[in-house]
């Protein structure tokens, strides 16, 4: 059977080529007798492995001097505990953004270590908008502010990035990381979950400024202590070394394509293609205000809801996998990562068409 077009919203689509590329040396990485899997973490291959994968995302992302990079196991969901833990830095408080299902877990998770005062809500409204920041109310003791700004299940994104002083921002970009270039030096604290756009699941990445490390909480397990982590390169204990791999060869894959700049240009023209074509429709609906739609996430539902088995099992005959919606909101959803190749989105837009004429 042929590779399909999957457009899942993570575990997610990896360029072929990268695939290829393990396919090559899953065996035998170069001479080394090997299987990438096979290697001790502390070895001079994997460290030349591990180094370059973290130099290229440096350079891809343009992480300044400033920031760590580190590379950890437990998924974003780990770093809602460890973030807390990490950054409270004795503070009693900390803002958090809530725009949906991952900024409420995020603060579900962070109400057992401090309060939680939550200074805006948007995701709720028809059509789902963000709050504009001028209603924010921001607390200048916080120890920081948290904010989602791709929320992968409704498909809302920020297209800006939150002023907050002298307050640390902290943002879990785990469905956007690399869709796009992004300013490093605003942020306290970037964190993704590799599994959307970077690479397989089982691996972290924490971009982090330099001064908010080290100043754990007493109690903190030594695997989400930053400071530790940073002092061991990441390798406190052992990191989930294929993955780390993969994910480098996805870093130099988007290097090959011209980096962030790039991928940003056809990451925009894929998501303006499909709402168009969603927008030009009677028969499909995305529910999110222009301003604030996901370029990496599309939901829509159709117009009689009874059709979306029908739907889900032509798509999945024509080649097209991965599209039903999230258990908590239904219908479809398109995510368009940076592997997602353009005529991918193309064949989306054209299968839904033709199945707008057999059944709208
Ligand atoms: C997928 C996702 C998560 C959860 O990631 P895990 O790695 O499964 O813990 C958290 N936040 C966002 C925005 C996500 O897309």
């Amino acid at each position: 059977m042929a590779r399909a077009y999957n457009f899942s919203a993570g575990p997610a689509v990896l360029p072929a080529a990268v695939l290829r590329q393990a396919q090559e040396s899953l065996l035998e990485w170069r001479d080394s007798g090997l299987s990438v899997m096979e290697m001790s973490h502390r070895g001079k291959e994997f460290s030349a492995l591990a180094n370059q994968a973290e130099e290229d995302l440096r350079e891809l992302l343009g992480v300044p001097q400033s920031h760590r990079i580190l590379f950890l196991q437990g998924g974003a969901t780990g770093q809602f505990a460890a973030i807390p833990m990490n950054l409270l830095r004795a503070r009693a408080r900390a803002d958090y953004v809530n725009t949906g299902n991952w900024s409420k877990k995020a603060i579900a998770e962070a109400t057992k270590y401090c309060t939680v005062s939550v200074v805006a809500t948007g995701g709720n409204d028809d059509p789902m908008s963000i709050p504009a920041q001028s209603d924010w109310r921001l607390d200048p003791d916080a120890a920081y502010l948290h904010y989602t700004p791709n929320e992968t299940i409704s498909g809302v994104e920020f297209h800006w990035v939150p002023r907050v002083g002298e307050v640390p921002l902290v943002a879990d970009m785990s469905s956007t990381l690399l869709s796009r270039p992004i300013d490093v030096a605003r942020f306290g604290l970037i964190y993704a979950g590799a599994q959307k756009n970077i690479g397989p699941a089982g691996l972290t990445v924490v971009i982090v400024r330099e001064e908010l490390i080290g100043k754990a909480a007493a109690a903190t397990p030594a695997v989400w202590d930053y400071g530790r982590q940073s002092e061991a390169d990441s390798m406190l204990n052992t990191p989930p070394t294929y993955a780390w791999y993969i994910a480098g060869l996805v870093f130099q894959w988007l290097k090959d394509q011209g980096g962030l700049e790039a991928i940003a240009r056809v990451n925009k023209r894929k998501a303006d293609n499909l709402y168009a074509a969603i927008d030009g429709s009677e028969f499909y609906r995305n529910p999110v205000h222009p301003t604030c739609r996901s370029w990496m996430n599309v939901p829509f539902v159709l117009a009689e809801p009874t059709l979306d088995e029908r739907f889900l099992a032509d798509a999945k005959a024509a080649g097209l996998l991965g599209l039903k919606g999230h258990r908590s909101v239904g219908g479809m959803r398109a995510s368009l990562y940076n592997a997602m190749p353009e005529a991918g989105v193309d064949t989306l837009i054209a299968f839904m068409s033709d199945f707008e004429k057999r059944w709208g």
